[in-house]
């Protein structure tokens, strides 16, 4: 595959002047921030020396907020004020988050109308939107960097997960925008984690990088030559990681306590979040030790105190590591590889200390993966390296970073077909085009549907957005010249454009999509997709011979009325009609060939009638003129 260059902006600053940029992890969990510093990259730690800036956020009664460990110590005590892992929320609407039974929060429809129906979080201080409460954290972090380096930041590279769609990265952008930070790269979290390492062990070949966060899954598989960086293609689920452990261990410890006390009354808010605190702790110690004693009191007095031991844990948490392979497995084969050419696995994310997932991941690669960089850190220092480069404090090569479409984007065509334009695992940034035409004579308006998804029909799609093009001169159908030209930026959003060449008329849109395509959705598009193949090719055939029998009926019901009774016989007349039901009928089938076959035999048999019209046409236009008057 061709390598794109990419002019990076900031390149053309003078190389004296030291830019402070840094890197920004916003994770689900953790966030991070990291700049370079005499070449190196590092991560900033707070006046505590805390490195990792837990993502939690508290509302308090005076209007403050407390951001990260003392927000997360009040967490068992404050849970409805105090919030957790909101980057599961970013973009989302209330619809996208299905199962909530195990989320202590009140989750309310953002009614303001620009918000395009994203959820909100109710709180002692009135309603938050994830935007808001990630604005917070990106401030803590903006302000630990601003203390640190001395100085006002010039910008930041900001990490998201590789599956982020439009509406969650412009989320991203807005929280970032909110706290008063530059943002100048969104970049793919496993790509960041390659920058790091690839820099630092100067590393060749084909990289898998695996990454279990907190509460996303991300595979990359990466081609690395020469501090070029490609990303050949991407997957994953959105919606597992680390938590998910946690939940699965607060699940058997309720089923333990319920053994015991079979009506065991349904736990409180405080409870809930106090078992999964407790939970997690458990799971964190089981990675360096045999067994976990799990004690705690709840609000009603029982006592809590069950030992859990590291091959129970394994075996209740097994089908969540194989629910990690599935995406690795398509990743590799959307990559067009083997498994014996991939030179190595980078481990990623905290959850990715568990043992039983660096067997899994050693099992299936059939090699032990790379664990030399820390992996609660790795993400933050690729960032930080390249927002140095994008701050213009780098004057040597330029570092390229490659990105793919995690699905395809296209346009509804004639019969609800779905055309492709930009295919998915397309390298980012990315602009194509594609020429279309109109459908009838003297159609002055287009509309345009922008679609994505990897099915050929429109129903099966998901909707991202419409738009129309007016004023197009009238002309014959088919002699309109349109050109739609999809363009996805460096941060993965989408534009799309519409341009009548020979007026130059243009119209445009920015896809802004209302709610973020949830996790399920993803998997579900690629998993149908792959099942339908055959189905969708067999249903676009018969949907094409539709639309062309649908063209010829109108443009012969046209000829017909205008001109049957004058140039044919009612014999003639009649068998053309009688075709015509016939294809009409034969339309409503499934049958492509059939469908084709009529659409034919009707072409065929009003041949002579088409002529005959033309020749009627050719002589009226030249009635009553000599030849030299005419333009030959
Ligand atoms: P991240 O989103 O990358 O910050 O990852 C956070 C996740 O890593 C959380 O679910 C943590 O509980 C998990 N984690 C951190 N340290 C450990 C550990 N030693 N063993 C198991 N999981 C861990």
């Amino acid at each position: 595959m061709a390598l794109l260059q990419i002019s990076e902006p900031g390149m053309s600053a003078a190389p004296h002047k030291h830019n402070l940029a840094v890197g920004i992890d916003l994770g689900t969990t953790n966030s991070l921030v990291a700049t370079v510093r005499s070449g190196m990259s590092t991560v900033l730690q707070d006046e505590h020396g805390h490195a990792l800036l837990p993502s939690v956020v508290r509302y308090l009664e005076n209007n403050g907020v407390e951001v990260g460990h003392d927000a997360q110590a009040q967490q068992s005590t404050d849970p409805t004020n105090t919030i957790v892992s909101v980057k599961r929320f970013m973009g989302r609407g209330l619809k996208d988050i299905a199962n909530r039974a195990h989320i202590p929060y009140r989750f309310v429809e953002n009614t303001n109308k620009e918000s395009n129906g994203m959820l909100q979080i109710e709180t002692r201080v009135g309603n938050k939107s994830p935007v808001e409460i990630s604005a917070e954290i990106l401030k803590t972090l903006r302000t630990r960097a601003e203390k640190a380096l001395g100085g006002e930041l010039t910008g930041a590279v900001i990490t998201v997960p590789a599956y982020f769609d439009e509406a969650q990265r412009q989320a991203t952008k807005d929280a970032a925008r909110l706290a008063g930070i530059h943002v100048l790269r969104l970049l793919n979290e496993p790509t960041a984690a390659a920058v790091a390492y690839g820099l630092d062990n100067a590393s060749e070949g084909v990289y898998v990088i695996y990454d279990l966060g907190g509460g996303t899954f991300d595979i990359s598989v990466l081609r690395l030559s020469k501090g070029v960086f490609e990303v050949l293609a991407t997957n994953g689920d959105s919606a597992l990681g680390g938590d998910d452990f946690d939940h699965r261990i607060f699940c058997w410890i309720l089923d333990q306590i319920r053994l015991k006390v079979p009506n065991f009354s349904p736990l409180s808010e405080e409870d809930t979040r106090l078992l999964l605190t407790k939970s997690r702790q458990a799971k964190e110690w089981l990675t360096d030790n045999y067994e976990s004693q799990i004690t705690c009191k709840l609000s009603n007095g029982y006592f809590v105190d069950i030992t859990l031991n590291v091959s129970q844990f394994n075996e209740f948490t097994q089908n969540l590591v194989s629910k990690t392979l599935n995406p690795t497995r398509k990743a590799i084969r959307d990559a067009g590889l083997s498994l014996d050419e991939i030179n190595g696995v980078v481990l990623v994310g905290g959850a990715t200390r568990m043992p039983h997932i660096r067997h899994a991941v050693a099992d299936f690669f059939k090699q032990e993966p790379l664990t030399n960089l820390d992996p609660d850190k790795v993400v933050a220092l690729g960032a930080a390296i390249q927002a140095n480069v994008l701050a213009g404090n780098r004057s040597d090569k330029d570092l390229l970073l490659l990105d793919v479409t995690p699905l395809s984007l296209g346009l509804e065509t004639m019969g609800g077909l779905v055309e492709k334009i930009i295919p998915r695992n397309a390298t980012l940034p990315v602009a194509r085009a594609q020429e279309f035409t109109t459908f009838k004579d003297g159609q002055t308006a287009m509309s345009f549907h922008v679609l994505q998804g990897e099915r050929e029909l429109v129903s099966d799609c998901r909707s991202l957005a419409k738009f129309e093009l007016r004023g197009i001169p009238p002309m014959a159908a088919g002699a309109a010249r349109i050109r739609v030209t999809f363009q996805i930026d460096a941060d993965g959003l989408l534009s799309v454009s519409a341009k009548e060449q020979t007026s130059g008329l243009e119209s445009h849109v920015v896809v802004k999509p209302s709610y973020g395509l949830s996790d399920e959705e993803i998997g579900n598009m690629l998993k149908s997709s792959f099942l339908a193949a055959e189905n969708d090719k067999q249903a676009r055939a018969v949907r094409e011979a539709q639309v062309e029998a649908a063209r010829l009926l109108e443009s012969i019901t046209f000829a017909m009325d205008q001109d049957a009774d004058k140039i044919l016989s009612p014999d003639e007349k009649e068998a053309i009609y009688s075709q015509m039901e016939a294809l009409k009928e034969i339309m409503k089938s499934d049958d492509s060939q059939a469908i084709n076959r009529a659409t034919e035999k009707l072409n065929k048999s009003t041949e002579s009638f088409a002529a005959r019209r033309m020749d009627a046409s050719v002589t009226k236009a030249l009635a009553g003129q000599n030849l030299d008057s005419l333009e030959i």
